[in-house]
């Protein structure tokens, strides 16, 4: 019989490794980070989540920068466990049956079982084994049924897998809302029970990325799932997911402090609080800082927030010599696949997400005069990033990016490496110098690749949004920001004027202190983008969780 939890963490993705693509971004890398804390801290946790065919897909760059994406083959055998328990929930009137493998995620203190819900079993009809084929795949009665899944049916597995003392049911973005319709049928449809035992994560800035069904629809294929009140709690016109999630909630919470205020914005009258995300430290950071940590930060394994007090500790020497060697791995990476000849001694910038319009991934790119002016050979760029195999306008951007390394290449070098996942992630954020990231503002919700560039000594040359407002207002000496402080203009002005800025920095901050002998300013700046990760971990976002959101 399984121990009381504290919490069950309901998520449509979770990103543990590159060869498991049940994830699509960070998303799903947040909730393995945060499993692996609850796991580092004894927290009693569980995490139900689905067991993706084809979450992210592999992507394929050509020489003329067209990509293909293709569906990364994997057997769930090589990396989980098949338990025997089904449930059965009912989509469009028909009995689905939906089994379970489990990922033992082992920390330092606990196991936390992470349960991946699959139909692709023989005894439903073909088109219900492909409900957990594709990650956001398909259309929206696709999503409804995916939803189902893992909210009705994740709870249901729950109580198949023997856990019924369980203090937090939480859900991580809308997508899990659905949770709250099966406990309140368990719960005689009583919406205050369900109330205090749920929390919820909202991730989205933008009301377009909320999930919003139409009722017809939504009654189409969840049928019954739906309780005769659904309008008064999911919203008068269309079924909100945000809305339904919140209003079944004791607890909200956006993922910055930036991002709960736009939050707010969105749902007025809602409470919104927020929790800044953070990375799981032993995760991301490489094996000569972690030597480098051992010796100097003593104790930063169990608890994360000596980096803070300790990084002045480290020798300028060690460190410098500790992060060459990330970078050593990264640039033999690069030339290995891209036959270019990038050196370790050069100023190496890098710039790698999801491709998608509010990032800005050309923004680097808006006056490439000025670029070549600034930069003249001492500069190296690397991009990386997957766009969606249905977005045209993200994937000619990456082929715009590939075509204009060969206009660049006398006075900066640039490359684009395909297939961007938790491995590259790593070379990159343990190896470059700089950590480039311009969202549209009030856009990116938090961002965490910046944060696992800070805990290897890469400094930041970000946008104030999501995140580094915290970070650069934490210690404005731990990176640089782009563009002004306030939010008084509109977004076009900010593009013109955040591009501008980006130039500026490079052209009389960033190139000379890396460049100037010595680079004692640099390296001070190395160790206090370390310390900021005393804070920005994901053990300190879990201990928050527990206070605000998890309380018994
Ligand atoms: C960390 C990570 C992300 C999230 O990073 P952002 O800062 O949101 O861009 C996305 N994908 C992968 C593979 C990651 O490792």
């Amino acid at each position: 019989m399984p121990s009381p939890l504290t919490v069950a963490y309901f998520t449509m993705e979770v990103g543990l490794k590159s060869s498991m693509p049940t994830f699509a971004g960070g998303l799903g890398i947040l909730a393995a980070d945060l499993m692996r804390s609850c796991a580092d801290l004894g927290v009693k946790a569980a995490c139900m989540t689905v067991c993706w065919q084809h979450g992210y897909l592999r992507q394929t760059i050509h020489h003329d920068g067209s990509q293909s994406y293709d569906d990364m083959h994997w057997n769930p055998e090589e990396h989980l466990k098949k338990l025997p328990q089904t449930v059965t929930i009912f989509v469009e009137g028909r009995p689905v049956t939906i089994g379970v493998w489990v990922y033992e995620l082992a920390g330092a203190k606990n196991m936390v079982p992470i349960y991946f819900l699959d139909t692709n079993l023989p005894e439903n009809k073909p088109e219900d084994r492909e409900i957990t084929h594709y990650l956001y795949g398909g259309d929206q009665a696709m999503r409804i049924r995916q939803e189902l899944v893992l909210g009705i049916g994740g709870v249901r597995m729950l109580r198949a897998l023997g856990y019924r003392d369980i203090g937090t049911y939480h859900m991580n973005e809308g997508h899990a809302a659905f949770l709250t319709l099966e406990l309140l049928r368990e719960r005689d449809w009583k919406d205050e029970d369900v109330r205090r035992s749920c929390a919820f994560t909202t991730h989205t800035p933008v009301q377009a990325g909320h999930d919003v069904f139409p009722y017809d629809l939504a009654s189409r294929i969840a049928g019954d799932n739906l309780p005769w009140h659904i309008r008064k709690i999911a919203g008068e016109d269309a079924l909100s997911m945000t809305l339904l999630a919140m209003h079944m909630s004791r607890y909200t919470c956006g993922v910055s402090r930036i991002h709960g205020e736009v939050s707010r914005s969105l749902f007025p009258g809602e409470m919104i609080d927020a929790v800044t995300n953070g990375i799981h430290h032993l995760t991301w950071s490489s094996p000569e800082m972690q030597a480098l940590f051992d010796r100097f930060s003593p104790g930063w394994r169990e608890d994360p927030s000596v980096l803070l007090e300790t990084c002045r500790n480290y020798p300028d020497e060690e460190l410098w010599t500790a992060h060459q060697a990330g970078k050593a791995r990264l640039i033999a990476e690069v030339n290995a696949r891209t036959g270019q000849k990038f050196s370790v001694d050069r100023l190496t910038i890098a710039s790698a997400r999801r491709i998608v319009p509010y990032k800005q991934p050309e923004l680097l790119y808006s006056n490439l005069e000025r670029l070549k002016e600034v930069c003249q050979g001492a500069v190296q760029i690397i991009h990386a990033g997957n766009a969606h195999p249905s977005d045209p306008f993200s994937q000619g951007v990456i082929q715009r990016m590939v075509q204009r390394s060969a206009e660049l290449k006398d006075f900066v070098e640039v490359v684009y490496l395909e297939n961007y996942n938790p491995d590259l992630a790593k070379l990159l954020t343990q190896g470059a110098d700089i950590w480039l990231n311009t969202p549209m503002r009030l856009h990116e919700a938090s961002g965490t690749s910046g944060m696992k560039a800070c805990l290897n000594g890469v400094l930041n040359l970000s946008t104030l949004d999501g995140w580094w407002i915290e970070g650069y207002g934490f210690d404005p000496e731990a990176g640089w920001r782009i563009g002004p402080l306030v939010q008084a203009v509109t977004p076009e002005e900010h593009r013109i004027v955040d591009a501008e800025d980006i130039y500026t920095q490079l052209q009389y901050e960033v190139i000379p202190e890396y460049y100037f002998a010595g680079r004692t300013r640099w390296i001070r700046r190395m160790k206090r983008a370390i310390g900021l990760i005393g804070f920005f971990n994901a053990q300190r976002c879990v201990r928050e969780y527990l206070e605000k959101a998890w309380e018994e």
